[in-house]
């Protein structure tokens, strides 16, 4: 049986905070290559002009914008990527999230939505 706290499901208000964040949006698998189709733009495009590597050396990340903790796909409050977001984004907060993550994300809790 489900318990109360796996049919909660935190919706995004679009606050942005977490596209503004310090640290790595990390490009899993796969990922760089299905964000450089999407953009129509060559693979070696994409990773030379849109990413860096991660501070831990390990993949790649999406670079911020200049001068800026923002990330460069940031468009007012939408997503450049919105349909082939890195999982990262996607995942957060329901599917990872950190210590104390509410204090920074303004996502509200409600019912888990089918098939999520
Ligand atoms: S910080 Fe939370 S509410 Fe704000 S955009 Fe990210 S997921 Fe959505
Ligand atoms: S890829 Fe999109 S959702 Fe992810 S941090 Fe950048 S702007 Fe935000």
């Amino acid at each position: 049986m489900a318990t109360e706290k796996e049919d909660v499901w935190y919706q995004c208000q679009r606050c942005t905070n977490c596209c503004k964040w310090e640290g790595d949006v990390v490009l899993a698998d796969g990922e760089v290559e299905k964000i450089a189709e999407f953009l129509e733009i060559p693979l070696y495009e994409f990773v030379r002009n849109y990413t860096r590597l991660r501070d831990n050396r390990q993949g790649l990340s999406l670079i911020d914008k200049e001068g800026t903790t923002e990330c460069i796909m940031l468009d007012g409050i939408d997503c450049r990527l919105q349909d082939v977001k890195p999982y990262q984004c996607t995942g957060f907060p329901n599917r990872w999230n950190f210590e104390n993550w509410r204090e920074a994300c303004e996502a509200i809790p409600g019912p888990r939505p089918e098939g999520a």
